[in-house]
């Protein structure tokens, strides 16, 4: 089921919490919305369900006007992060609730439902636990009975929002591969929410970052990361080294040195962005000069405090080629290799 959201904007009285957001999701895509706390991500998750319904703007499914109709005639699954299983109910009456629930007319037989269910917990690879009640189970179990419950009713949509943040780490990282692999099985369109970027650069076809009700850029993982569009991603997404820069004469200056990093249009005040990774040491010709603040080691990686100049209090992050000599407060000179400017 492709899905079109078309300008969508989302008021809470006076507060908007959407503005203008459009987004074309491709049948069978696996998107990341991501963002910081308060970007909308979840705003946006739940228009798309209709738990919320748009101030403005149109959600289409599958070229149909969906904006107006419910969640049951939406027929999408979603789980949150705070799996709500029900207690006192076992594995298998979990997953088959919402069939069984059905009205009569629409409800499966009874051992179509017990093939269905079947399918689905050896799908969760839950096998054998069918009996077990909601607390006999791991946390990570737990969320794959919530995920084959939110299929069981076979939704056109799966919507997760933050479906792994109560986890701990090494259980996030294994549902995660967990979900790729499952999302490839069966092959459903599928809008999760997160604020963990590598969970949203590993785990999504294409990543939506948002920012304060907008979305700031579309992209796969490569583009998110080695092509930011805004200040915002270049600093929300992985790390960034950003030195207040002057554009003048085609060419970057920063403290009144040019740099020999061709810009335009001349503009006196910009914010050259890099990765700290991104750079390479220079032994002439022009750079920025840098005093080695701190040195840490970060997993395979040194990164060095410098600061830059000499009366500057522009402190960055770059990270030296581990054969290089590097000793607090000796002087180093280096260029970027890959940057931008906003
Ligand atoms: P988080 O990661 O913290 O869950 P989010 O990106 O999912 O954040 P939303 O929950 O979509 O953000 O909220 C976006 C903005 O809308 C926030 O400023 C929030 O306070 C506001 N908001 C959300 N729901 C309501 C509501 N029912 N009434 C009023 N304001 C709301």
């Amino acid at each position: 089921m492709d899905i079109r959201i078309d300008k969508i904007r989302k008021e809470f009285g006076d507060f908007p919490a959407l503005h203008d957001v459009s987004l074309a999701i491709r049948s069978g895509e696996l998107i990341a919305l991501l963002g910081p706390s308060g970007s909308g991500k979840t705003t946006l998750l739940r228009l798309v369900a209709g738990l919320e319904l748009p101030s403005q703007g149109r959600i289409l499914f599958g070229g149909e006007d969906a904006s107006w109709k419910s969640v049951q005639q939406r027929h999408v699954g979603f789980v949150f992060q705070h799996y709500a299983l029900f207690r006192h109910m076992s594995v298998f009456d979990n997953i088959a609730f919402g069939l069984k629930v059905r009205p009569a007319k629409d409800r499966p037989p009874k051992a179509e439902i017990r093939r269905r269910v079947e399918e689905l917990i050896d799908m969760v690879q839950l096998t054998g636990m069918e009996k077990r009640l909601p607390a006999q189970l791991s946390g990570g179990q737990r969320q794959r009975v919530a995920l084959a419950r939110a299929m069981a009713i076979e939704p056109r949509v799966l919507l997760l929002d933050e479906p792994f943040g109560a986890l701990d780490a090494k259980v996030r990282k294994d549902l995660r591969k967990w979900l790729r692999a499952f999302h490839e099985r069966t092959g459903h369109t599928t809008l999760f929410v997160t604020h963990d970027q590598e969970e949203a650069l590993e785990l999504a076809d294409r990543v939506v970052v948002m920012s304060q009700g907008r979305i700031e850029q579309v992209g796969k993982a490569d583009d998110i990361y080695d092509r930011p569009q805004s200040e915002f991603v270049f600093s929300f997404v992985g790390e960034a080294a950003k030195v207040p820069v002057r554009v003048r004469n085609g060419g970057v200056e920063f403290a009144g040195q040019p740099l020999g990093l061709a810009a335009r249009p001349d503009k006196n005040q910009a914010m050259l962005f890099f990765r700290p990774g991104d750079i390479a040491v220079k032994s002439e010709g022009p750079a920025l000069d840098g005093r080695i603040v701190a040195i840490r080691r970060v997993a395979g990686a040194r990164i060095c405090e410098v600061q830059l100049g000499c009366e500057t209090d522009t402190h960055i992050d770059i990270e030296l080629p581990l054969d290089l000599a590097a000793v607090p407060g000796e002087t180093v000179r280096f260029l970027p290799t890959r940057w931008a400017l906003f």
